[in-house]
């Protein structure tokens, strides 16, 4: 096996993985670049360079891993976001492309707006308040989170990138953040419900960050109730929230007093995110 050649192994690969992943290929190409510390491109010209022993069993050990479910971001230790590599562990989500589309809304409501206060609930790996933050500098951003090791993973990415200006406070949604008030609030809270099906699919992420253990809707209820008390006069909340939810969260924000209320779906065509404003908070 000493003489697998780069192109042969990521075949194999490939063909191992088909059953369980709908992008065999490029998880292929993703574990063996990480094992080899070439990107993709630099892969696909060294196809007849041959591995070592010890680079095809990390390979093999990897695929292995990935074959069994886990996430090719946890197996490589990263993930693209926005224009930010992420650092991700076993403690947090592995951030969505569709999670982008709330960035994507976040600063289309920030703008003309100088100097913004905004807090990303439930942050995670850091991914929006970090991307938020990377977009603009003026902006003053903090991120809760109620576990601590995924905090400790969004303050890494934070200082990774250099984005230390963000302040990560550990607790529940708006715990951290009492008589505070901001002009955007952002949240990507679990969504799925507990008997969802999908959820087998996602068994090596963390449950508490992808199930309300309730209907799907219980966090998003917290987040949308406790808005008014945090929002600045004109301030916006945006939240993700599941494909099938697409009436019940605009139907939320409208009993809390929202206007301009809006929901985008993503590049799947699913509804997944919503958002409104607050003209007159309580106090
Ligand atoms: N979008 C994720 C998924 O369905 C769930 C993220 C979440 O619950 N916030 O895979």
């Amino acid at each position: 096996m000493a003489s697998l050649r780069i192109g042969e192994a990521l075949r194999e690969a490939q063909q191992r993985l088909a059953a369980r992943s709908d992008s065999a290929r490029l998880d292929a190409e993703w574990l063996l670049g990480h094992v080899l510390d070439l990107t993709r491109a630099q892969l696909f010209t060294r196809e007849q360079q041959c591995l070592s022993e010890a680079e095809w069993h990390r390979f093999e050990a990897l695929v292995q891993r990935r074959a069994r479910g886990e996430p090719v971001a946890y197996l490589t230790g990263e993930q693209g976001f926005w224009t930010l590599r992420l650092k991700v562990g076993p403690a947090v989500l592995v951030p969505r492309p569709e999670t982008e589309l709330l960035v994507e809304r976040a600063l289309a409501v920030l703008q003309g707006r100088a100097a913004p206060r905004i807090a990303d609930l439930g942050t995670g790996s850091g991914a929006i308040a970090l991307a938020l933050a990377a977009e603009r500098p003026d902006a003053t951003v903090v991120a809760t989170d109620a576990d601590a090791d995924a905090l400790a993973q969004a303050l890494a990415n934070a200082q990774a990138l250099g984005l230390t200006r963000v302040q990560f406070r550990h607790g529940h949604w708006y715990e951290p953040l009492r008589g505070e008030r901001y002009d955007l609030l952002v949240s990507n809270p679990p969504y799925i419900a507990r008997h969802d099906p999908h959820l087998a699919a996602l068994s090596h992420e963390p449950l508490v960050a992808l199930s309300d253990g309730a209907d799907g809707l219980r966090c998003l209820r917290e987040i949308v109730a406790g808005a008014a008390e945090h929002l600045e006069p004109g301030g916006h909340l945006l939240v993700e929230h599941g494909y099938d939810q697409g009436e019940a969260v605009p139907a939320l924000l409208a009993a809390a007093g929202f206007a301009d209320i809006r929901m985008w779906r993503d590049f799947g065509g699913q509804p997944r995110v919503t958002g409104g404003s607050m003209a007159q908070p309580r106090v």
